[in-house]
C-alpha cells in the first residue's frame, strides 16, 4: 500500500501568514510526521516535498497519477480575516461517495479525540462553490482529502497545534489506515539495550520503568544524574 502526502504550499509559496508563522512550515512539519506514522505501520509513502521548495500543483498531483497511491491526503492550515474563526476541516471531491465522507468524518473524529478548538465538519467542492474542485482532490486517482488543521490566524489553534502536534500525526493515520484495512500500530517508545523494561512490585503488580537516557559515558549518566536529583526527582544509575 502507498499513500501520497502532500504538504501543502512551500518555497515562495508561503501560504497562509501569521507574523512570522507560515502555513508552509506547519505543514511539513505534520507531513513529516504523517510519513512516519503511516511507515510505522508497513505502509509505503511518497511526499510531494521534503525541504521548503516551491512544488506546483501539476508536479504534485502528476507525481500521486505515477505512483499507483491507495490514498492521498494534502495538509493544509485554514486562516480567516476573523481571528476568532477557529478549528478542523476536511474537504472532500464534489462527487466523493459516502465512503470517502466517512473517512473524512473519522479523521476528524479521531482529531478532536486529541483536542480541536471545533469540529467544522467534512466539506465537498471549493470554498464558495460545491461544483468545483481543489486540485488535490480533482486530480488525484485514489481516494483524497484535504485536511486543514486549525486556522494560523487563531492563536488557539496555533497553540493547540504546536502542542499536539505529534498527536494529531497519529490521529490521521489512525483514521486513514482504518479506511485502507491497514494495522494501526501504535508508537511505542523504544525500549533500551537488553533486559526486561517493566519489574515486579512487592505486591506482585507490574511496575513500570522511566528512562530517561542511556550514555557510554558515565560522566554523562552522573551529570543527567545529578540535573534529576536537582529537580527532586528520586534517579540512579544501573
Ligand atoms: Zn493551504
Amino acid at each position: 500500500m502507498k499513500v501520497w502526502i502532500d504538504p501543502g504550499h512551500g518555497g515562495s509559496a508561503s501560504g497562509a501568514v501569521k507574523g512570522s508563522r507560515m502555513e508552509k512550515d506547519d505543514t511539513l512539519k505534520l507531513a513529516k510526521l504523517v510519513k512516519a506514522a503511516f511507515e510505522r505501520c508497513g505502509i509505503n509513502t511518497i511526499m510531494t516535498r521534503t525541504t521548503d521548495v516551491f512544488v506546483s500543483l501539476k508536479d504534485r498531483t502528476d507525481l500521486e497519477n505515477k505512483n499507483n497511491c491507495d490514498l492521498a491526503v494534502s495538509l493544509h492550515r485554514n486562516s480567516a480575516a476573523d481571528s476568532s474563526a477557529c478549528g478542523v476541516e476536511t474537504w472532500m471531491h464534489s462527487k466523493a461517495p459516502a465512503s470517502y465522507i466517512k473517512w473524512g468524518e473519522d479523521v476528524l473524529k479521531e482529531l478532536e479525540k486529541v483536542g480541536v478548538s471545533k469540529n467544522r465538519g467534512v466539506k465537498k467542492g471549493f470554498t464558495g462553490d460545491a461544483n468545483s474542485d481543489y486540485a488535490v482532490n480533482r486530480d488525484t486517482k485514489s481516494p483524497s482529502m484535504m485536511i486543514e488543521l486549525g486556522f494560523i490566524s487563531n492563536d488557539k489553534d496555533n497553540g493547540d497545534y504546536d502542542k499536539n502536534l505529534n498527536a494529531y500525526s497519529e490521529a490521521i493515520v489512525k483514521a486513514c489506515c482504518n479506511y485502507l484495512g491497514a494495522k494501526y500500530t501504535e508508537n511505542k517508545p523504544a525500549t533500551s539495550g537488553t533486559g526486561s523494561t517493566t519489574n515486579t512490585g512487592t505486591n506482585g503488580g507490574t511496575l513500570y520503568r522511566v528512562q530517561v537516557g542511556a550514555f557510554e559515558n558515565k560522566e554523562n549518566a552522573e551529570k543527567l544524574r545529578d540535573e534529576l536529583k536537582a529537580k527532586g526527582y528520586s534517579a540512579f544509575i544501573s
